[in-house]
């Protein structure tokens, strides 16, 4: 298959996971339930009909308005959706040598990151909901690539979870606080399924990099950041786990 096929059809599979993204993103933090409910305008509480479910097309042809009541529709949902293309895409130019399973894997893998990130993002949460399942995954696709026993990815999945324990548990005895969520080794377990325990320093390098930017983008804009200014570092985590498993790890 030429790559822009690919490329093509890997984007519209983004937009359908992107709506479905979306949706656990808003429902997840309110404990809705995910797949029951009927999507629905927020104004209006009307049902929507199924041609105003058609990700991103349905928001621009009703001009980011409610087809019933005219309330504006907040640009979530398309930009999501359009995340979630972007990732379809990025997974099949960056691994169209490579294979359809191997892009496939690297979409599965983009599309659980995006939630996890928007989720941390915005409530500071990692729901185990969410993050054991990223193990799961990660070990799966592992022994789907290398058709045998997925042995780096399950020694990563457990050193993973045992470094950012400890970390978490000597900062807790040092400060005398929380400094990392109680979800945060559960991820990093997940970055080791994926990326095996050779990639895990490499994968912090990234989410240090991605927080020092976020931080340094504060301090410019607002020129205030408290020492205790709380950071998603599940977000940053789940950057440094897209971008070590594309382009490997540090030094090898
Ligand atoms: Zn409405």
């Amino acid at each position: 298959m030429s790559p822009i096929v690919f490329a093509t059809v890997m984007g519209l599979l983004g937009l359908i996971f992107g709506s479905f993204i979306a949706a656990v993103t808003v429902r997840l933090p309110r404990d809705e339930e995910i797949v029951v409910t009927p999507s629905h305008c927020m104004s209006c509480g009307e049902t929507l009909k199924p041609w105003q479910l058609v990700p991103v097309f349905s928001w621009l042809v009703q001009r980011g308005r409610c087809a019933m009541c005219g309330a504006a529709v907040s640009p979530r949902y398309m930009l999501i959706e359009c995340g979630a293309a972007g990732i379809g895409v990025w997974a099949a130019l960056a691994g169209h040598q490579a294979g359809w399973v191997f892009v496939a894997a690297t979409a599965v893998l983009g599309w659980q990151l995006l939630l996890i990130a928007l989720i941390d993002a915005e409530n500071f949460w990692l729901p185990d909901e969410l993050t054991l399942p990223l193990i799961g995954t990660g070990v799966i696709a592992g022994a789907v690539i290398v058709r045998g026993w997925p042995v780096p990815q399950l020694i990563g999945a457990v050193a993973g979870f045992g470094i950012l324990w400890l970390l978490a548990e000597l900062y807790r005895r040092v400060r005398g606080r929380q400094g990392l969520g109680g979800g945060d080794p559960i991820l990093f377990a997940g970055a080791g399924a994926w990326v095996g325990w050779a990639g895990l320093p490499t994968v912090l390098l990234w989410a240090c990099a991605a927080g020092f930017s976020i931080v340094l983008t504060l301090l410019i804009t607002r020129r205030k950041v408290e020492m205790t200014q709380k950071l998603p570092f599940g977000t940053f985590l789940a950057i440094g786990i897209w971008l070590t498993w594309l382009y490997g790890p540090f030094g090898i």
